[in-house]
This record gives structure tokens, sequence and C-alpha cells, in this order.
């Protein structure tokens, strides 16, 4: 087993909020040097950055899995992970028919640029990614568990998009493994039994936009190798597998 420093939710260039410095050799250099070995981009509603990723990543040689982060049809975000390309390009096919075709509004939301591998943009995709999609949270988690995907519902402690902000839980029906927590934020006694006695994994990441917002590994992964499945058994402390924090992080579990 393998203990890895990782961090599950990144932005890239193409989502309109985020740096366009958030380029793959700009992200993996800095990753490195903040000591993390693993990451997901996850960008708003689309995935159309995943391949620059992944062939960077293999240059690099970081740990890396293809990501998304969908906004549902109540405003919530759930934070996607898969192992391949063609899983997440699926997705995106799905949330692009659901996504409401208006233009994005550079001025006011920020470019929404593609890269490639080397971090040159060759493009800038028009429709706008920062608006929700017409897809249920239950279809979302639905549609990539099909696909042999994990769903997450995105930063739970923070009071916007956050599942636990629309609803004061997270329902059971919904088959969620975990939930994915922001690292500075202070924890929420209530949400915190609510987690222990469910028996929900806590991922927490950096949401990172920029640069410099992204930490050093808040969560480790003690697992065989960096897939969908390994981690799936780490944030339910399986077969050996699990999850470690940084200092103070989820102290109260
Ligand atoms: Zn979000
Ligand atoms: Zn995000």
């Amino acid at each position: 087993m393998n203990l890895i420093g990782m961090d599950l939710h990144i932005h890239s260039a193409l989502s309109p909020c985020a740096s366009l410095e958030m380029t793959p050799p700009e992200v993996f250099k800095r990753a490195r040097e903040v000591g993390l070995q693993a990451l997901v981009i996850a960008d708003h509603n689309s995935a159309e950055n995943q391949k620059a990723f992944i062939e960077c990543a293999k240059e690099m040689n970081f740990l890396y899995l293809p990501g998304m982060e969908v906004q549902s049809k109540e405003d919530v975000h759930i934070l996607c992970i898969f192992n391949t390309l063609e899983q997440v390009l699926s997705l995106q096919e799905l949330v692009y028919s659901q996504l409401p075709e208006l233009e994005n509004n550079k001025e006011l939301f920020g470019q929404q640029a593609i890269v490639d591998s080397r971090g040159e943009i060759i493009g800038e995709l028009e429709r706008m990614l920062l608006t929700a999609t017409n897809i249920s949270v239950d279809d979302i988690v639905g549609a990539v568990k099909q696909l042999g995907g994990l769903a997450l519902p995105a930063h739970i402690d923070r009071p916007s998009f956050s599942l636990w902000f629309h609803l004061g839980f997270i329902p059971e029906y919904l088959g969620f493994i975990g939930v994915e927590m922001s690292p500075r934020l202070p924890r929420n006694q209530e949400q915190m039994r609510f987690i222990k006695e469910h028996n929900l994994g806590i991922v927490v990441s950096s949401d990172a936009h920029w640069l410099n917002q992204l930490l050093g590994p808040q969560t480790w992964a003690c697992v065989e190798d960096f897939t969908v499945e390994e981690l799936s058994l780490a944030i339910q402390g399986k077969e050996g597998r699990y999850l470690k924090y940084g200092k103070g992080l989820v102290e109260e579990t």
C-alpha cells in the first residue's frame, strides 16, 4: 500500500472563475512543490481540458484522475471522479445536453480557456458553464455510478451550492459513501455528528481556482493505486484502505 497525498477538487483555466494560469504544466509543477502526489481536475460542467491534463500527468509522472463538478438543477455541486477520459467525456455529453444554451459572459464570469498538455491556450469554450444543468442530484449520481465513477457532494460545509445547505442532511437513498469538505472552515458539530452516524467518509480538498490556492495534501489515501475503486475503498475504510488527514481538519469525528 502507498500513502498518497491528494487533492480531488481543482479547477483549470476552463472554469470561468479560475485563473488562466491553471494549465496542466503549471498545476502539476505547483502541486509537486506543495507536496501533492495525486490530483483531480474538476471543472464546472465540462471536461474539455481533461485530455490535456491526462497527457501532461503522464509526461510529468503525476497520479491523476479526470473529474467534473456538475451543478444540479437544485443548484447543488456534485464532485464526479472517473478512471478514464472516455467516462468523463460520456458525462460531459449528458451534461451538455442538459445545460442551457447560453453564451458565456466573459466580462462578467471570465474566460473559459481550452488548453493543450503544454499549457498553450488552443481555444475558448463559448457556452456558459457557470449555471445549473437540468439534471437532478439523483440523476447525476445515477449516471456517474453507471459510468463507473465516484460521486461526492462537494464542499458540504459551505453555504453556497452545497447539498447540506439545501437539505440539512445527506439523503441515504442517494447512496453517497462520503462527502467533500473545505480545509479552512470551522466544523459544524451537527454536520460532523451526522457524518459519523451515517458512516460517511470525508475528503478534504482545496477547490483551488488559482495556483496559490493549491495547498499541500489535506487528505492522504492509503491505497494500492490511485483509482476510483481504491479511492472508494479508502473513503469507506474497507479492505485495509483508509484516509488520513492534516492536523485538525476532521478532529471532531
Ligand atoms: Zn463548487
Ligand atoms: Zn469547485
